[in-house]
């Protein structure tokens, strides 16, 4: 799960991150007041999900409260990277004497967290670690021991030079790690980490994602999501407990398990057709899951046929199938429907079927076979 900048700011103050005092708007009207409070000399930002607001001109310094007006009217209702821009943030302007860069993020290929830090930030970080890798220094903090100390004084002394400063980066170093550690954050960064005067450092930008996984962990975090971040089908998905992820092809898949599903895309894409979806309906039996799954898949008008397919072990075949005939009975479904049902219940679930006039498949390959054959309109 992703965050504004505004958000993780607030986040950063929490934890002690000095941040500067900012105004969330979504009416351009109410920037000239919220500039004024703020000093007049402000900076207006996009509030915006994904990277580059500055490039994309989503940022942008004002020397009157009457000037922010103007960008905040600008700003607001901008296409960023396929996102139209809702909220502006306004924070009094620093003057940015350098800019440095400093992140977190979880690697877990080591199983550690690492600090990333460079002496060239303001620009990208993906760009830099294409262009200039080496400037990036890397240092991995072991999660059951945390930070050694004097290690961190020394990386932080290459690159900070000054002691003022190296003990500023320090100190937000480790309160960045224990949010990241508290919150089970995935990655948190501070880009530019700016030198606003001879002996400050500031956090004049924020970004932070975390693990969706952890999120029933953290109410706080949970009530920082963003709707513009998932689909409508995602957002339904996970409320019926799906997991679900759109993709670009012409067959719906609904399989149990995980490990099934990807196999079953495989598949799909060997026998020549393409997946419109992963869909995992879970370990668990439920009719209503089934349902949802066929409601989700449909509403994607790519979707030229559906493959079922079920090896069911806790999944009973039969509860499956009860699944399958609630949504023909409660839903018009326009396409082709192939089912492969095998493991527990399958007789049982075959017949619910077959009574209602499916045809039931348990060979896979045939399955797909089938399925695909439908989608390109040709006889099976
Ligand atoms: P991003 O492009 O999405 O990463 O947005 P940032 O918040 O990092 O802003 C982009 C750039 O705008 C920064 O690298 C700075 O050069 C500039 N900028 C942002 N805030 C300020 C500010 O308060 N004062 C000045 N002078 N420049 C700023
Ligand atoms: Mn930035």
């Amino acid at each position: 799960m992703k965050i504004h900048e505004y958000q993780a700011k607030e986040l950063f103050r929490e934890y002690g991150i000095p941040v500067q005092d900012q105004a969330v708007i979504t009416d351009a009207g109410e920037a000239e007041a919220a500039a004024q409070r703020l000093g007049g000399f402000v900076v207006v930002k996009a509030q915006v999900l994904v990277g580059g607001r500055g490039k994309a001109g989503g940022v942008k310094l004002a020397k009157t409260a009457a000037d922010a007006a103007q960008h905040a009217r600008a700003i607001l209702g901008m296409d960023i990277k396929g996102e139209t821009v809702e909220k502006v943030l306004i924070a009094p302007a620093a003057d940015i004497l350098k800019e440095y860069y400093v992140g977190l993020i979880m690697d877990r290929t080591t199983k550690k967290i690492i600090l990333m830090v460079t002496k060239e930030g303001g620009v990208d970080i993906e760009e830099l670690a294409v262009t200039n890798p080496d400037a990036i220094i890397k240092f991995p903090i072991d999660i059951v021991q945390g930070i050694d100390e004097a290690a961190l004084a020394a990386v932080l002394k290459d690159v900070f030079e000054r002691q003022p400063l190296i003990d500023q980066a320090a100190e937000t170093v480790r309160i960045l790690y224990r949010l990241f550690v508290e919150k089970d954050a995935t990655l948190v960064e501070i880009n530019p980490y700016a030198l606003v005067d001879e002996n400050t450092l500031a956090a004049l930008d924020a970004k932070m994602n975390f693990d969706d996984n952890a999120l029933y962990k953290h109410d706080d975090v949970e009530a920082m999501k963003n709707a513009e971040e998932y689909s409508q089908d995602e957002i339904d998905a996970k409320e019926y407990g799906l997991s679900f992820v759109s993709m670009d092809g012409e067959i719906g898949c609904i399989v149990n398990g995980a490990g099934l599903a990807m196999a079953t895309m495989d598949i799909v894409k060997l026998f020549g057709g393409n997946p419109a979806n992963f869909l995992d309906v879970g370990g668990s039996s439920n009719p209503e899951k089934v349902l949802q799954a066929i409601r989700i898949i449909l509403r994607n008008p790519k979707v030229k046929a559906i493959l079922i397919n079920i090896f069911g072990g806790i999944t009973r075949c039969d509860d499956i199938a009860r699944g399958i005939i609630m949504a023909t009975d409660q839903i018009d479904i326009s396409v082709p429907l192939v089912i492969r049902l095998v493991g527990t219940n399958q007789k049982e679930g075959r017949a619910l079927l077959e009574e209602k006039g499916f045809a039931v498949g348990d060979d896979l390959s045939e399955a797909v076979r089938k399925v695909v054959a439908l989608h390109k309109g040709a006889q099976a």
